[in-house]
């Protein structure tokens, strides 16, 4: 008999500058037993970020072989970079209880439900406007003015795509967000299939083992 509850998979996607970065770190300090599965991209550093804590970076010629081994599980490109998600990332988490937090893009977001449809929840992260996603992507000056064009017209049409998304969170205020995401992954873990160890301790008639 199981006595580990097999870890959810909390797949996040959601435009530039809808938060989901913050929202995702607020989650992660808050619960030791949830973990943010760090992906490998051939984009460059940013300045703040680190090796192993934000992203793997790689040449264009080690993401290659990382997929050609199946260390990678999915990737897709995104503003002329490629970002993956890494098969160790995952599997051992959750095989052994950790909750583990994904920031996707939506065919990832797809990829992953799809090979993981047990386990993987999704979520999108929505701006409370446009104006207002525009006016985050432009604020945080990381960026030359081509990329930032780049990144408000991926944001515009990838928001469209939230209904394919079992959740949406309006990150207006942050706190709000955070206790939203928040619930649905506490709410997540209740469901009786992630818990039949504990049905099949009770003993109950008609229990889903
Ligand atoms: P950024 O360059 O802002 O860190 O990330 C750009 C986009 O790549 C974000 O929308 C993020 O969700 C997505 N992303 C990051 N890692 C992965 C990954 O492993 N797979 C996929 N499909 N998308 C990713």
């Amino acid at each position: 008999m199981s006595t580990v509850r097999r870890g959810l998979i909390a797949v996040i996607s959601g435009p530039s500058g809808s938060g989901k970065g913050t929202l995702i770190n607020r989650i992660v300090k808050q619960d030791a037993n949830v973990c943010y599965a760090v992906s490998a991209t051939t984009r460059e550093m940013r300045y703040g970020e680190a090796e192993g804590v934000t992203y793997y970076y790689k040449s264009d010629a080690e993401f290659d072989q990382l997929v050609a081994t199946g260390e990678i599980l999915e990737w897709d490109s995104f503003c002329g970079y490629k970002y993956g998600t890494l098969r160790s990332e995952l599997e051992s988490k959750i095989s052994k209880g950790q909750d583990v937090i994904l920031d996707l893009t939506v065919p990832g977001a797809r990829a992953i439900k799809k090979a993981f449809p047990e386990d993987c929840i999704t979520a999108f992260i929505l701006p409370p406007s446009i104006e207002e996603l525009e006016k985050r992507i432009r604020g945080r000056q990381r960026e030359t003015e081509e990329q930032l064009k780049l990144r408000v017209h991926e944001a515009q049409r990838e928001i469209e795509l939230y209904r394919e998304f079992d959740y949406s969170v309006i990150n207006d205020d942050l706190d709000t967000g955070v206790d939203h995401l928040w619930a649905i992954i506490k709410a997540e873990r209740l469901t009786y299939k992630r818990n039949s160890d504990v049905l099949n301790r009770l003993n109950l008639k008609g229990a889903i083992v």
